[in-house]
């Protein structure tokens, strides 16, 4: 007979990593101990295996006996630590999201499964191996024993190769093993060692004050915002303090954009900490990742660097947070689990009893709101190190000078004088490929993705449209398909830019640094390298070389079109222009020769470039504060995006219509109608969004929570793909 009685005896709470906002039950493992919170699990759901996290033990539950499964336990699982736990959960709550796919995220995909990363391979030169053994034309076999030899026997491993000989290291290092020139090594620890260590510079005075207001906080929660001009030395602070953390025998969490984009960033960190910093970023081979993990797990790592993922990194012994660059929108999440790393960061702290530093040249406007109301602290460097000065700033009309391939005649002039003088100069211009419209100037007709609401934009070399948006990719038609005239490329982009500029200067040595040039691994980092050796005069990019960067040999910065943004439809497109012109900005003059930066425009009286001018930064933020106040926009007002998209037109829309109508009208919260987004087709997908706006977070999150659980029951979420944005950074 089958028993509908309730399920007696203690059963397993689990969070599972599937879509729905709520825990499941499972009956402990056979042997009848019961594993503690945190341990993994693996657990039978819906017909496959899944791996999921005790959240707690409940003495019965509401599901049927017959009905529970079993869980069993993950041997060698490591075992999530309770603060870290504790975090998730509160991150899972805050942002209205699935704790088993939130605590997915936190754990590296081999150590689910239980599986203990094997020690990263590495090689040393075999003894009594030399240079000489090898023909002058094995280049890359060379390049491999060299790096080896060097060592003096200690193991280098695949990241040092592949630095040393570029991608063919693998052959060559085979090569070299096939010969018995080089032999198969233990790596001496599980994350890699720095070669040396390094003093840092006498801090100046403010340097001073910022490192003592840090270390003066260790030991308790409080947060600061540290708001330093590029180049004053902001990262060298940091490092002052953390050295202090590590005295204590404590961690310090490093946070920054984009590791792949500032790769001297961790040379620098190591060399100065002697010690080996865990890496934490999305790049990484899921062992060396699993490694990081570990050593920040045990607390052998004093220093724990990473992406936005590793605000999760398990911490043994936490003493400080750093959040580098701060405004980048880089921290935000923007797809599956929408979190802000930056405000995580300060979560976290605030748990921890730690302090929390976020530093930039361009603060947020929610940070700067926070400094207002009392809730970080501000310490401020005024001043760029070594005596650099901030460079001129001056703004080109584009209707008032002769404008040829998008460059202006005073930066053209401009550029021809730095090279004259040996100097480097830095051309930003946030648009890659070679035009981003391919027109015919008889018709009008221009060339338009299919299964999106944009534009193809023209790509010379190799010669392909392609959409930005959804990595489609056509050839190009010979002539206009409509008339048959000839096709136009309109407006430019990076490609155009490189193109133009090596036949206006033809002694030049010119880089492209964007996405398309920077595909393979190490490419990047080579041409950063150049830059920093002199080997380039002439430095062309995205908004890759906004980040950080410092390059000393750099007096010309160029801005090739600073408009892109300026009447953007996002509320913040302002904020992203001036913080990004800013900081490239930031990129000249910051070695002993003075820097210039000539900013090309068609609106030279937008307020917002006549603030750039005077390094007025501060001046825009004010004004653009006061905007937001006035509107009620964060960081006065709270926002969620509700986004919806569908495969037919319509339904989207028609999804979000019936999830508003199950909002109970909430007081103190508005749910605005839903709209089609700005660009509704993307990837063949029709796409609608509804936005929620409150003065108070408390009444906004106690809405979500309730909507959120009747949304999930409507059953045209079958036909939609659909997602909830707390604090959305973009209105799209
Ligand atoms: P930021 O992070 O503000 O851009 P960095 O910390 O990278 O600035 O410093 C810029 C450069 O100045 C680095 O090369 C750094 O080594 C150097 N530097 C920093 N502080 C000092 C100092 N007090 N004296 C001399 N050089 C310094
Ligand atoms: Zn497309």
């Amino acid at each position: 007979m089958r028993s509908h009685s309730r399920s007696a005896g203690p059963v397993l709470c689990v969070a599972v990593p599937v879509p729905v906002r709520r825990l499941f039950d499972y009956l402990p493992p056979e042997d009848g101990r019961l594993p503690p919170r945190g341990a993994r699990v693996r657990i039978p759901f819906g017909g496959r295996q899944l791996s999921g996290v005790v959240l707690g033990h409940a003495a019965e539950s509401g599901v049927p006996a017959h009905r529970l499964k079993r869980a069993r336990l993950v041997p060698n699982g490591p075992r999530l630590p309770e603060e870290l736990l504790a975090f998730a959960e509160w991150a899972a709550g805050y942002y209205h999201f699935p704790l088993g796919e939130v605590l997915q995220a936190v754990v590296p995909a081999p150590l689910r499964g239980g599986r203990l990363p094997r020690p990263e391979p590495a090689w040393r030169a075999a003894r009594g191996a030399e240079m000489g053994s090898l023909a002058a034309r094995a280049v890359a076999q060379r390049a491999v024993l060299a790096t080896l030899l060097e060592a003096a026997g200690d193991p280098r491993g695949a990241e040092s190769l592949a630095q040393a000989a570029g991608p063919g290291w693998r052959r060559a290092l085979a090569a070299l093993l096939e010969k018995g020139l080089a032999e198969p090594a233990q790596a001496p620890e599980s994350i890699s060692a720095p070669a040396s260590t390094q003093t840092g510079p006498e801090l100046n005075p403010a340097q001073e004050l910022a490192r003592d207001a840090l270390v003066g906080a260790l030991g308790g929660y409080r947060s600061f915002l540290l708001d330093g001009i590029t180049g004053s030395g902001k990262t060298e602070v940091y490092l002052r303090a953390a050295e202090v953390v590590r005295e204590r025998g404590q961690q310090t969490l490093f946070l920054v954009p984009e590791i792949s984009l500032t790769p001297q960033l961790v040379e620098r960190i190591e060399t100065r900490f002697g010690v080996a910093a865990a890496v934490l970023h999305s790049g990484l081979s899921d062992g060396a990742r699993a490694r990081a993990w570990l050593a920040a797990a045990d607390g052998s790592a004093a220093l724990v660097l990473g992406t936005r993922s590793a605000v999760f990194a398990p911490l043994r012994n936490p003493g400080l947070i750093v959040v580098d660059e701060e405004h980048d929108g880089s921290f935000k999440q923007q797809d599956g689990f929408r979190y802000h790393a930056r405000d995580l960061a300060i979560v976290r702290a605030s748990r921890c009893g730690i302090p929390v530093v976020l530093g930039t040249a361009t603060p947020s406007l929610e940070s700067l709101a926070n400094v207002e109301v009392g809730r970080h602290q501000r310490l401020v460097l005024p001043e760029r190190t070594r005596g650099a000065t901030l460079p001129r700033v001056d703004l080109v009309d584009l209707r008032k000078v002769p404008v040829r391939e998008g460059l202006s005649r005073p930066l053209r002039v401009a550029i021809g004088e730095t090279l004259e003088r040996g100097e480097q100069a830095l051309l930003f211009l946030n648009r890659r490929g070679f035009a981003p419209v391919l027109t015919c100037y008889s018709c009008g007709f221009s060339a338009r993705c299919h299964r999106c609401d944009a534009r193809l934009t023209w790509h010379q070399r190799p010669a392909r449209l392609r959409c930005h948006h959804c990595g489609g990719e056509a050839a190009a038609p010979r002539a206009c398909p409509e008339c048959g005239d000839e096709l136009h490329p309109l407006g430019e982009g990076t490609e155009r830019l490189d193109a133009h500029l090596a036949s206006a200067f033809p002694e030049a040595r010119i880089e492209r640094v964007d996405r398309d040039t920077t595909r393979r691994r190490g490419t990047l980092e080579a041409k950063l390298q150049a830059v920093h050796e002199g080997r380039v005069d002439i430095l062309v990019g995205t908004q890759m070389l906004s980040k950080g960067h410092d390059f000393p040999g750099v007096t010309l910065v160029g801005v090739i079109n600073a408009d892109q943004g300026l009447f953007g439809s996002d509320f913040r497109a302002g904020e992203y222009v001036m913080q990004q012109v800013m900081q490239v900005a930031g990129r000249a003059g910051r070695g002993q020769r003075a820097g210039r930066v000539l900013v090309q425009t068609g609106f030279p009286d937008h307020p917002y470039l006549r603030a750039l001018r005077q390094h007025g930064y501060r001046d825009f933020a004010v004004a653009a504060l006061k905007e937001r106040e006035a509107l009620g926009l964060p960081p006065y007002g709270y926002l969620a995006l509700m986004r919806a998209e569908s495969v037919a037109a319509g339904e989207a829309l028609k999804f979000l219509e019936r999830a508003r109508a199950c909002a109970a009208s909430p007081s103190g919260v508005q749910v605005l109608d839903p709209v089609p987004a700005p660009m509704e087709r993307r990837a063949g997908r029709y796409r609608a969004q509804l936005l929620v706006q409150a003065h108070r977070r408390g009444p906004l999150h106690a809405f979500l929570g309730a909507w959120l659980d009747a949304v999930q029951e409507l059953p045209e979420t079958r036909r939609v793909r659909w997602s909830l944005d707390v604090d959305p950074m973009e209105m799209y």
